[in-house]
């Protein structure tokens, strides 16, 4: 059974769900296009007013969903906690504000009148990944949901729980059928779902071999797709930074969801001038780190998401040692049951070298020194990955051009990337296409109809 809660603190299996049946799945996508037809005729506000709900029984029950979360994927509670704050904090953004990005646009031909008007397309397919559970569902599903689409929604096969509760709570906000359904299928079930007459769009987050398979599909049936992928972020130290405020934000960057972030701060690049100075510091800094059981409030790095993570980490960590990197801190498996790696830092990487090229999903840092800023931008930008990444400079306008230059979707000015119900999130290159989030996320899956009158 590939469905299933493992919990990576101890690596025991805790619950196995079935895979549904091909009976079943077609009944659900029949609910769902069932519910399409009523739900694109409901008022913005009657789908705010599911939204507010959805956002309050989360804050309501903060504590058992973050405990879940802790449970099924291993970051620690306080985490798990604001990630349960942020979803329903995207819950209320787009209830609040959906009507008014979807609002008609008036254009003004020589003669007549014209607009553009927004519709919802159909049902859509999400496809997401473990390491957040509710954010990565909400950010997608919220928008939709006021667009007036209809949502079925593949969790990785490693968060079954979360993906249980969170379909509870669209029950327990008197959804209508159908408007939300978690699907218990197989990635590969999830692609070939994709060329389904009825699904008109997907969102996928996760792993380039993933979304290209889906984005293949999707390409073949002439669909829409937005794609969240990984990401490589720089995280650059200027000469001027604020070295103690740098420090606590490289720690922060890295390590936050035990490491395991799209947009976490994987490549340090330091000019030389601070270089050994910010090294000493950020070393000193994870090796202080409190790691252990991620229900325990006083733990700072927990396991990584499951056995499979870690083993594939260590991995690549030996790999790279064995092409000529050096391992300055840790790089390895940490002295204890679970899916833990110790905070590693990885030097002297060079192309041809696997940490150089690939990402390091976990708590892995690589770290590079440059001669001065242009190296820096031009090492940042060798790289497949354009997802974000950050600059710290006490020098704003610097910081800025800096900023112009790194190609990617997103870049930080002196603080590790953000997510926020109002910042547009996304990436080039190889992190994907499209953006979610923001004013730009709930425009992905209209039909953007021009009316006009002669
Ligand atoms: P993954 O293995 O690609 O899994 C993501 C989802 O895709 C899961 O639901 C998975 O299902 C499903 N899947 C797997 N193989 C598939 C296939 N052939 N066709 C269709 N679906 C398939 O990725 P992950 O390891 O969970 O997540 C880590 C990656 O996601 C990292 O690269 C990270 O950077 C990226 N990520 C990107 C963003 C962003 O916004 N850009 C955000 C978060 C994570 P199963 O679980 O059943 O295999």
């Amino acid at each position: 059974m590939s469905i299933q809660t493992v919990n990576p603190n101890t690596n025991k299996t805790l619950k196995s769900f079935e895979e549904m049946t091909e009976k079943v799945i077609e009944a659900k996508v029949v609910k769902a296009q069932n519910a399409f037809t009523d739900w694109k005729e409901s008022s913005y506000q009657q789908r705010a007013d599911l939204l507010h709900k959805v956002a309050t029984l989360m804050r309501n029950k903060k504590s058992a969903l973050a405990k879940t979360i802790t449970l099924e994927m291993g970051k620690v509670i306080a985490q798990a906690e604001g990630e349960i704050d942020l979803s329903a904090n995207i819950f209320d953004y787009y209830a609040d504000h959906g009507e008014a990005f979807l609002a008609d646009k008036v254009l003004n031909p020589e003669y007549g009148s014209a607009i553009i008007r927004n519709s919802p397309i159909g049902v859509l397919l999400g496809v997401m990944p473990w390491n957040f559970p509710f954010y990565q569902m909400a950010r997608f599903v919220a928008p939709n949901i006021m667009v007036g689409n209809t949502i079925l929604l593949k969790h990785a096969s490693i968060v079954p729980q979360c993906a249980a509760v969170i379909q509870e709570l669209f029950e327990e906000a008197e959804a209508p059928e159908g408007l939300y359904t978690n699907l218990f299928i197989t990635g590969k079930r999830a692609s070939a779902l994709v060329s389904d007459k009825r699904i008109k769009g997907i969102s996928f987050t996760g792993s380039e071999e993933a979304g290209s398979s889906i984005a293949m599909e999707a390409g073949k049936h002439l669909k829409k797709v937005v794609l969240e992928l990984g990401g490589s972020d720089v995280f650059i130290i200027l000469e001027d930074a604020d070295m103690d405020k740098t420090v606590e934000w490289a720690v922060f960057g890295r390590m936050n969801n035990n490491g395991q972030s799209c947009v976490a701060s994987k490549r340090f690049i330091a000019v030389e001038a601070i270089a050994d100075t910010f090294i000493q510091k950020f070393k000193d800094a994870l090796s202080k780190m409190n790691v252990g059981d991620p229900m325990d409030p006083e733990t700072d790095l927990g396991p990584m998401s499951s056995e499979e993570a870690a083993v594939h980490l260590a991995d690549q960590v030996k790999r790279s040692v064995d092409e000529g990197a050096k391992v300055s801190l840790g790089g390895k498996r940490a002295d204890r049951d679970g899916a833990f790696m110790e905070p590693t830092i990885l030097t002297d990487l060079k192309p041809g070298i696997a940490a150089y090229h690939e990402e390091l999903f976990g708590p892995v840092a690589s770290f590079y020194v440059v001669k001065d800023e242009q190296a820096a931008i031009d090492l940042a930008n060798d790289s497949d990955f354009g997802l974000s990444g950050s600059v710290y400079t006490q020098d704003i306008e610097r910081g800025k051009r800096v900023a112009d230059q790194i190609d990617t979707g997103m870049v930080f000015i002196n603080h590790p990337t953000q997510t926020q119900p109002n910042f547009p999130f996304g990436g080039t290159k190889r992190s994907g296409f499209g953006r979610e989030l923001s004013e730009l996320g709930i425009q992905e899956f209209v039909n953007k109809k021009l009316i006009r009158v002669s």
